[in-house]
């Protein structure tokens, strides 16, 4: 037995013992199987990649577009990072307004984001 794989039947017996179960479905990465922590998260013991499990089309486009805007959330908060390192570094009133241009653009973005999750849930089932 490798290395690697004693690591994974380690990782294996650990998550067992923190209560997780052993599913019958693999990872498509690594053709391990997947385990179903106390969370509810699905999680690969190899290469660490957490999974939704969706039962049915609907719940996959909510699984999706729940994991779409957590990312579009993150890339938002990134951006507002540079933005403020951009002010503090910003030298004349026409910086500054570049500045507060974009951030106004991010917030847009995130106001449209939050809009059509609201729009999703007052009209579940026709998606
Ligand atoms: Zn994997």
């Amino acid at each position: 037995m490798s290395e690697e794989e004693k690591a994974v039947l380690a990782k294996m017996a650990s998550l067992l013992k923190s209560g997780a179960t052993m599913l019958d479905k693999l990872c498509p990465y690594c053709s391990v199987p997947l385990f179903r922590l106390k969370s509810g998260e699905v999680v690969c013991p190899k290469c660490g990649q957490r999974f939704v499990i969706v039962s049915s089309d609907e719940e996959e486009v909510r699984a999706r577009s729940a994991l779409a805007l957590r990312s579009l959330e993150q890339t938002v908060v990134e951006r507002m990072e540079l933005l403020r390192d951009e002010l503090a570094r910003a030298s004349s009133p026409a910086d500054v307004y570049e500045v507060g241009k974009a951030v106004m653009i991010l917030l847009q973005i995130l106001e449209t984001a939050y809009r059509v999750k609201t729009l999703a849930e007052s009209h579940p089932g026709k998606s």
